[in-house]
C-alpha cells in the first residue's frame, strides 16, 4: 500500500558549537539572513558582522547541550547573546517574545536554504570591513611573498 504524504516534509539541518558540547536541528527554511554591522553586533561576535537566520520555534529543537549555553542580554536593549560555556562559539537564542529563534549562521553544519539576505547597520560597519569584493580572496593561506 502506498503512502500518501499530505504536505510536503521540510527538511532539517543540524547545527552547534565547535566543541561538540551543544547541537541542534532546525528546520531548513529560513525566510531571511540578516548580516548586521552594528557596533553592538561587531563587539559580540569580535567579527565585522552577526550573520542570523530567523525561523518559527516551532521548527527548532535541541538535541544536546542546552545546560551548557550562557546567555548575556545587552541591559535595556533587545540584544542578547548565547554561546557554548566550554568553546565560546555562538549558539541559537529565543526572540524576546519566544516566538523565534535566532541562528548564527555560521553555527549551522549543513548548507541553509535562505530566502532573502539583508544587510543591515551598514552604516556603522568599520572602515576594515568595507569593499569586502575588492579583497583579495585566497583559497587558503596566501602564499609567503
Ligand atoms: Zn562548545
Ligand atoms: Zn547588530
Amino acid at each position: 500500500m502506498m503512502h500518501i504524504q499530505r504536505s510536503p516534509t521540510i527538511q532539517k539541518i543540524k547545527g552547534g558549537c565547535l566543541c561538540g558540547a551543544v547541537s541542534f536541528e532546525v528546520v531548513n527554511a529560513f525566510e531571511k539572513l540578516f548580516l548586521c554591522s552594528c557596533d553592538q553586533c561587531r563587539q559580540i561576535t569580535g567579527s565585522a558582522f552577526a550573520s542570523n537566520l530567523f525561523v518559527g520555534i516551532e521548527g527548532f529543537d535541541w538535541l544536546g547541550g542546552a545546560g551548557d549555553i550562557i546567555n548575556y542580554q545587552v541591559p535595556e536593549r533587545e540584544i542578547s547573546k548565547s554561546f557554548c560555556r566550554v568553546c565560546g562559539s555562538g549558539v541559537p537564542w529565543a526572540n524576546g517574545n519566544g516566538t523565534k529563534m535566532i541562528i548564527p549562521a555560521g553555527s549551522l553544519s549543513e548548507p541553509a536554504n535562505v530566502v532573502e539576505r539583508f544587510r543591515i547597520f551598514a552604516s556603522e560597519q568599520p572602515a576594515w570591513a568595507s569593499d569586502l569584493e575588492q579583497v583579495a580572496a585566497h583559497a587558503e593561506f596566501p602564499e609567503s611573498p
